[in-house]
C-alpha cells in the first residue's frame, strides 16, 4: 500500500490547486497559493463552508499504534484530530508533542473515559481540568474541543465543559469489526460535505485502513481538514454540542472545479 504514494501527491494537489480559485470567488479573501509539500498548510487556507472538507478523528489514544498512525498521516498528507484520555497522555507524551508538530489537532477525551451523565459538577470538572494539563504538560497547548466517551451528553452537564462539545456523523464501528475494508465502505457510504469520521487509534486494524481511506476521501475530491479547520468559519459554541459541519449546497466533493465558475 506504500508503492501508491505518487499518486497520493497528485491527488493532493487538485484541491490544493483549486484552492485560490474558490476562494476569489466566493469572497473576497485572496489566499496565498497553497504549498503541497506539507500536510497542513493547504487545508488553513480551506473555507469548508465552501470546499468539501471531512475530519477524520481518533478516539482513546495515545496508544501503541499511534506513532505507526502518524506515519502514515505524514506519508498521505493528512490532517487529522486526536481525541485522546487524559490518563494516556502521560504515557506518550512525545507522541502528543508530534501530533502537534505534524500539524495535527489535540482534543479531549475525558481522562478516563467516563460517562459525564454519571457525574457530578465536580467529577465533569476534574475530567476537563486533569486532561488540559496532561496535555498542556505533554505538548504546550491546550485542548479546544471535547468529545464525550460514548457521546453521552446533556444539556445540564454540556454547558460545565468549556469547549465545543463534537459527536461523529460517520460511525466506522471499527472498534466493533476490526475490519479495515468495512472501515473504508462504512466511510465511502456514509461520508458528505462537512463530516466527522469517528475512528480510534488504539486499534491496529482501525490504522490499517486509514491508506486506501484517506486515497479514497482525495480521490472523491474531498480536503481532509482538523475539527477546528472544519468549523472555522462557523459557530462552534462552548457548551454546544455538533456532530458534522452543516455546509448546505455550497460544499460538493468531485464538481468543485464546475462551482469555481460561477
Ligand atoms: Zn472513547
Amino acid at each position: 500500500m506504500r508503492s501508491t504514494n505518487r499518486r497520493h501527491h497528485c491527488l493532493w494537489l487538485i484541491p490544493a490547486l483549486l484552492l485560490p480559485m474558490l476562494a476569489g470567488c466566493a469572497s473576497s479573501g485572496s489566499a496565498p497559493a497553497a504549498d503541497p509539500a506539507s500536510a497542513t498548510e493547504p487545508a488553513e487556507q480551506v473555507n469548508c463552508q465552501q470546499v468539501a472538507c471531512v475530519a477524520l478523528t481518533f478516539d482513546d489514544g495515545p496508544g501503541r499504534y499511534t506513532e505507526a498512525l502518524l506515519d502514515v498521516l505524514a506519508e498521505h498528507h493528512a490532517p487529522a484530530t486526536f481525541f485522546v484520555l487524559g490518563k494516556n497522555v502521560g504515557n506518550h507524551p512525545q507522541t502528543v508533542q508530534r501530533m502537534v508538530d505534524e500539524g495535527h489537532q489535540v482534543g479531549s477525551h475525558s481522562y478516563d473515559h467516563q460517562d459525564i451523565t454519571t457525574l457530578t459538577r465536580e467529577g465533569i470538572e476534574h475530567e476537563v481540568q486533569w486532561t488540559d494539563e496532561a496535555v498542556e504538560q505533554a505538548a504546550g497547548v491546550t485542548p479546544t474541543v471535547f468529545r464525550p466517551p460514548y457521546g453521552a451528553n446533556g444539556a445540564v452537564y454540556n454547558r460545565l465543559i468549556p469547549t465545543p462539545l463534537l459527536l461523529w456523523d460517520v460511525d466506522t464501528l471499527d472498534w466493533s469489526h476490526h475490519d479495515p475494508q468495512k472501515t473504508v465502505d462504512i466511510t465511502r457510504e456514509e461520508v458528505k460535505p462537512g463530516s466527522v469520521v469517528l475512528l480510534h487509534d488504539i486499534h491496529e486494524t482501525s490504522l490499517q485502513a486509514v491508506p486506501e481511506l484517506v486515497d479514497m476521501l482525495q480521490a472523491e475530491g474531498y480536503t481532509l481538514v482538523t475539527v477546528d479547520e472544519l468549523f472555522a468559519h462557523s459557530d462552534f459554541e462552548p457548551g454546544a454540542v455538533y456532530s458534522s459541519l452543516e455546509t448546505g449546497a455550497q460544499a460538493t466533493p468531485r464538481d468543485s472545479s464546475a462551482d469555481a465558475g460561477d
